[in-house]
């Protein structure tokens, strides 16, 4: 006994047995019934979808012994020679290989005889996007006025290659891609009745391969029937299709979402233990997570997801707690991940890394889950997240005196003055002058706003000098005397002992301090104990102190404060608003 593929033992023998394609045999029964039988169809879609099989249903429904029926009865004689291929007046025709113009004269003699048995002569024609031109033109006078004993059923899995003016003298059907439950069901079905042990699980490996196809997907399960026998294991499926494994790709799943950075490396071991090709495991893994997406966003799609119903329990049990944005940021992860490794020499590196990088992303909370907080919180009487107060507003509660903030430089109103290039007005305090003029001027003591106020007064006059000055360390700084140390042989000491940088300086001191001052300079080695700090120094000092006020203040506004504890977080870094820039 001779053996016969699964694919032609179980074609579709009646409309009823047509998979995926309800719209099709729904719309052709409602024809036949309402006898609006039109003389031309128009079958396409991708292979393997059933067209050709629709055909030959269709021409046992019109020329059944039984009658015209939306039911053929398969039993009668010309049901059982359509089915064989045999019928006198059913010609299957390939579009590929009677091309020519000579086929189809033939052909149109052929059309002006009446049936020998049937009711219709029918015309089955595969693949027809395959005639040549004048073959087209030969038919289509034919098609303009056909006798109405002939009927005529293209096939093709290109339509756009048709003429228009062919395709608008049929009525045109549009066959889909199997959704994969339907196949899988089929698929079923058909190993129950060959009795042969097989799982869900490796059926649906079957169909992904088949990918939509219901003829591709029982060649598939053939291949595997002859190399397994009658009892099929996953494994060997895997083995034999060079599929990932699904438990692979379910692992590394789980391994991500449980954040189990080892896990996910020992998938990648596993991977390349297998010799998976680590880009097609990515990608895999991409399907996995766009099915895990599309679940997450509309709930029930096994069709949508292509998924058996064991796939669909198991990715909704694994995906229970994860929250869609995270879903399509992982997604995005992968698949920037599969644009790298396409150019990479280290794919696994690639692969290791956006693995580790899923594994270690942190959670987004969605907005709805932060306004259900902030509400709490404000029913709680602690939110005040509508104040509008800005952070740097809020009210400062540091203890008094202990106050980091910038002393305010004690300027002398004279050097104000001078620096301002206006007389002192009557409300400055006048304490200092008074203290200078009344007591000895070498009795004034360094203080730090003189200087700064001097190196200010500078800059704005010799930048570069200022910046030497920045440098020192002013050990005493009166109108008469100013006493710096430097690193000795430093390039600003050096720079500074220069006549001419000395006669600059000297004469802008004069024009500050309105009196001679004389600078002395003094070299040090190394040790700086002890020492005033020079304005470089002082500046970064202050900066920290600042930033140590900005951070308390920071962290004591009630809208941060909220924030912290909606999010759990702490601050980071702190930056001013409006503060004035430092000199
Ligand atoms: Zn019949």
């Amino acid at each position: 006994m001779s053996y016969l593929v699964l694919a032609r033992k179980w074609r579709p023998q009646t409309f009823r047995d047509l998979i995926g394609q309800e719209h099709v045999s729904q719309t052709l029964q409602n024809a036949i019934d309402s006898g609006r039988i039109a003389h031309a169809f128009l079958f396409t879609g991708a292979r393997g979808v059933g067209k050709t099989s629709s055909a030959r249903i269709l021409a046992k429904a019109l020329n059944c012994e039984q009658g015209t029926s939306t039911e053929p009865c398969n039993s009668c004689s010309t049901c059982t020679e359509i089915t064989a291929g045999t019928s006198v007046d059913v010609f299957e025709i390939d579009g590929a290989s009677n091309t020519s113009v000579d086929d189809i004269r033939e052909l149109r003699e052929n059309v002006k005889y009446l049936p020998s048995r049937s009711r219709y002569k029918i015309f089955i024609i595969d693949e027809v996007h395959m005639l040549s031109t004048s073959a087209f033109n030969a038919l289509l006078k034919t098609l303009e006025e056909p006798p109405p004993h002939v009927k005529f059923i293209f096939a093709t899995t290109e339509p756009h290659k048709l003429p228009i003016t062919i395709l608008s003298r049929c009525q045109r059907f549009d066959f889909k891609r199997i959704p994969l439950p339907k196949i899988v069901d089929r698929l079923r079905f058909i190993v129950d009745q060959e009795q042969v042990g097989i799982s869900d699980g490796a059926l649906a490996m079957i169909a992904r391969k088949g990918d939509g196809s219901m003829r591709d997907s029982l060649s598939t399960l053939d291949q595997v029937l002859a190399f397994c026998g009658e009892q099929v294991k996953d494994d060997d499926v895997v083995a034999l299709l060079g599929v990932v494994d699904r438990r692979l790709l379910q692992d590394a799943t789980r391994a991500i979402f449980a954040r189990d950075c080892r896990g996910v490396l020992d998938i990648v071991r596993q991977v390349d233990g297998f010799g998976y090709s680590m880009r097609h495991f990515g990608q895999e893994l991409i399907d996995q997570f766009r099915t895990l997406v599309i679940l997450k966003a509309v709930g029930d799609a096994a069709e949508l997801a292509e998924l058996s119903p064991g796939e669909l329990a198991e990715l909704q049990e694994l995906s229970g707690g994860v929250a869609l944005d995270d879903l399509q940021r992982h997604l995005t992860l992968l698949l920037r991940a599969d644009t790298e490794m396409a150019q990479s020499s280290f794919p696994r590196l690639v692969l290791e890394m956006v693995l580790l990088k899923m594994a270690n992303l942190v959670p987004v909370i969605p907005v709805d889950e932060i306004l259900a907080r902030l509400q709490s919180l404000e029913k709680s009487g602690r939110g005040v997240v509508a104040s509008g107060v800005p952070v740097w507003e809020a009210p400062r509660r540091r203890p008094e005196g202990a106050s980091v903030e910038k002393p305010r430089p004690a300027v002398t109103p004279v050097a104000k003055a001078s620096s301002a290039g206006k007389v002192p007005e009557s409300d400055t305090p006048r304490e200092a002058p008074a203290e200078m003029n009344a007591g000895s001027l070498n009795e004034v003591t360094e203080t730090s706003g003189d200087w700064e106020g001097f190196v200010m007064f500078v800059r704005g006059k010799k930048p570069l000098l200022a910046a030497l000055l920045e440098h020192g360390r002013p050990l005493q700084v009166s109108p008469r005397l100013v006493e710096l140390a430097y690193e000795s042989g430093s390039f600003q000491y050096n720079r500074l002992k220069d006549t001419e940088v000395m006669t600059d300086l000297s004469g802008l001191a004069q024009a500050y301090f309105h009196v001679a001052t004389v600078f002395q300079l003094k070299p040090l080695s190394g040790n700086t104990e002890g020492l005033p700090p020079t304005l470089l120094e002082k500046k970064s000092l202050d900066q920290s102190a600042r930033d140590v006020e900005l951070r308390e203040v920071a962290a004591s506004h009630p809208v941060v404060a909220a924030a912290l504890e909606i999010f759990d977080g702490v601050i980071e870094s702190v930056r001013g608003g409006d503060e004035p820039e430092k000199v």
